[in-house]
């Protein structure tokens, strides 16, 4: 089945009590026991599990082509729950260009629980095969990563993993499930921060960690989920199921934009470098034509001028909101180095530009008069 078809039949049923068509929104936190002390339905406290959450997972499983997901109320839990399915004294290989949310989980937070890490340039997976430990259990990947839009090799890399006995676990929320599934590329885990494309209208906040096999790491994955209790509220979940069905509809919109304005900033005289992989000169381009159907709606590029002329580029922008975050029907512009803040580094003359639904050629004619300023 084809994802377009497969977000609409997945997750949904039609309610039995009244033949809802829509998925009723069940805020109950607790779930009736039989006399006998059963739950028929499977469902008995809100924490634990819940119909909302239970139809998002099995939704966003099968659209990553996985056997199982488990849902949390951001995409720093989802992760955070990836790194505590390890024990203390084991070690993670991350991409030194990781989401720096990510970056600081690791140096900071999972550094006191005992996690080691190493950072290296996933361009090159020679680095992986270097960068192992006889502690190592996880190669974390991104790619399309943020905010340079390097490109991984998902084939690659997990092979070396797996050949070690290496779990890798994919952030795919630049990408979506509509332009790039890890999990048929070798991959055993695929996290993403749903408050971006999968929820698509920037008012939810939540993640998901799907898996290729229910079994091993992601057990633990879900008793983080169950226990640890860092779980979406029922509406959370109701939204994104809501926001999912039209997904590949909006990824494909938001792909074209991008590319769109890609090849405008691209052939800009006040424009140093532009950063889309399906700009052919982009070093991951042969890779991302590879590995995914499209290149996505996310892009960087650095105006010339340095950090004062991106943040007056940025200022002119009429129709781009100066916001961080991604993924929604409007068109957002950011300095991302001032966002990662003193240890980031990304270029400080670099704008990120998650490119929206607006019409393309309004949103180039924007980008030339703020250019030309
Ligand atoms: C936003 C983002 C995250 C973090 O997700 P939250 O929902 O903000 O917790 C992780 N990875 C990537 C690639 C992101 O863009």
């Amino acid at each position: 089945m084809e994802i377009e078809t497969l977000v609409v039949h997945k997750g949904r049923g039609v309610d039995p009590s009244t033949r809802a068509v829509t998925p009723p929104l069940y805020m109950s936190t607790t779930f009736e026991r039989d006399p006998d002390g059963s739950y028929p339905q499977g469902y008995v406290y809100g924490r634990t599990d819940n119909p909302n959450r239970r139809l998002l997972e099995e939704l966003v499983a099968a659209m990553e082509n996985g056997e199982d997901a488990a849902a949390f109320s951001s995409g720093m839990a989802a992760i955070m729950s990836v790194f505590q399915a390890l024990r203390p004294g084991d070690h993670v290989i991350a991409p030194r260009d990781i989401y720096h949310g990510a970056a600081r989980l690791l140096r900071d937070l999972m550094a006191r629980w005992g996690l080691g890490a190493s950072f290296v340039d996933m361009a090159k997976p020679g680095a992986v095969e270097s960068a192992v430990q006889d502690s190592t259990r996880i190669v974390f990947l991104e790619t399309p990563s943020n905010p340079l839009l390097t490109i991984t090799d998902l084939a690659a890399v997990s092979q070396i993993a797996r050949e070690r006995g290496i779990y890798t676990v994919c952030d795919n929320t630049w990408a979506t499930p509509a332009l790039q599934r890890p999990l048929e590329l070798g991959v055993d885990l695929v996290v993403h921060s749903s408050t971006k494309y999968l929820g698509g209208h920037g008012d939810v906040t939540g993640g998901v960690v799907v898996a290729a096999r229910s079994t091993g790491l992601f057990e633990r994955v879900r008793q983080v989920q169950q226990d640890g209790g860092a779980v979406p509220s029922p509406f959370d979940c109701w939204l994104l199921l809501r926001s999912i069905r039209t997904l590949p509809y909006r990824v494909r919109a938001h792909t074209k934009n991008a590319a769109q304005v890609a090849k405008f900033l691209a052939g800009h005289p006040r424009v140093e470098q532009a950063f889309y992989p399906g700009l052919t000169e982009h070093p991951g381009h042969d890779t991302a034509r590879r590995q995914m159907e499209d290149f996505g709606g996310m892009l960087s590029f650095r105006p010339k001028g340095g950090r004062e002329a991106a943040f007056a580029v940025a200022a002119r922008t009429r129709l781009f909101t100066r916001a961080t975050s991604l993924g929604s029907y409007e068109s957002l512009i950011e300095h991302r180095a001032s966002v990662e803040g003193p240890e980031s580094a990304t270029p400080q003359d670099l704008l990120r530009v998650s490119v929206g639904l607006e019409n393309s050629e309004d949103l180039v004619a924007d980008l030339a008069q703020a250019l030309d300023g």
